[in-house]
């Protein structure tokens, strides 16, 4: 089924777009962002799921069917614990506001901080956890798997790697945020990490049946 060990990945976020890659290029696939093959400027599909896997589902068929190749797409976000799960299949907008992906995150972790207010501890605990489904140039489902990374919320941000709320997700005992984790030690143990570590077991087995 599958004989090119290419895939596209539907999003518009450079930094999921590179740590995807790197995890696939480790097991010898070559991930393209949608610019890469001319559907950069695609409008993006209405994602009215009602979880996660429902919108990575709806992400990966629709631009598979438009694009025409085997498409993998990634629907993810953070489960806090003390604010019943949110906010999670709303955290790229949580906050509503902001033209620029910066804005909005820098809106959603002021928002998570006002929300969780003085609470500490164990009640800061929290989870991203991301979605993925592989579908097929004509939009059926391949593989669907799911990954999950737990910490707690930080009082203040630290470091400067990655995006959305990294700065704010406490990952160990030391007390590192996810922003300060390098590309590869974040890859190793974050929620897209283990997702796409799943799907490419998938993706050795649907080769097989090929
Ligand atoms: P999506 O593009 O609809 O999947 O939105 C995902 C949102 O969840 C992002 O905009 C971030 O706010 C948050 N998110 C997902 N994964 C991560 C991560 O690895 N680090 C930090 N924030 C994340």
């Amino acid at each position: 089924m599958l004989h090119a060990r290419e895939i596209v990945i539907a999003t518009g976020n450079l930094h999921k777009v590179a740590e995807v890659r790197a995890i696939m290029a480790q097991a010898g696939w070559t991930v393209l962002a949608l610019s890469q093959v001319g559907a950069g400027d695609l409008a993006e599909p209405i994602e009215d799921g009602t979880t996660f896997a429902e919108n990575a589902r709806i992400k990966a068929t629709e631009y598979a069917r438009v694009i025409g190749r085997i498409v993998l797409a990634d629907d993810s976000g953070l489960s806090v614990d003390a604010l019943g799960g949110s906010p999670g299949i709303f955290s790229a907008r949580w906050a509503g506001t902001g033209d620029t992906r910066e804005s909005r995150d820098h809106a959603n972790n002021e928002k998570l901080q006002r929300e969780l207010g003085a609470k500490a501890g164990s009640d800061r605990s929290a989870r991203f956890v991301c979605a993925m489904c592989l579908a097929d140039a004509d939009g059926t489902v391949l593989a669907e798997t799911i990954g999950e990374f737990h910490g707690l919320i930080a009082h203040a941000p630290r470091g400067h790697n990655g995006f959305g709320y990294d700065p704010y997700f406490i990952v160990d005992s030391s007390g590192r945020t996810s922003a300060e984790l390098s590309s590869d030690e974040k890859n190793a143990r974050s929620h897209r990490g283990c997702a796409v570590r799943a799907m490419v077991k998938l993706l050795a087995h649907l080769r097989s049946l090929s």
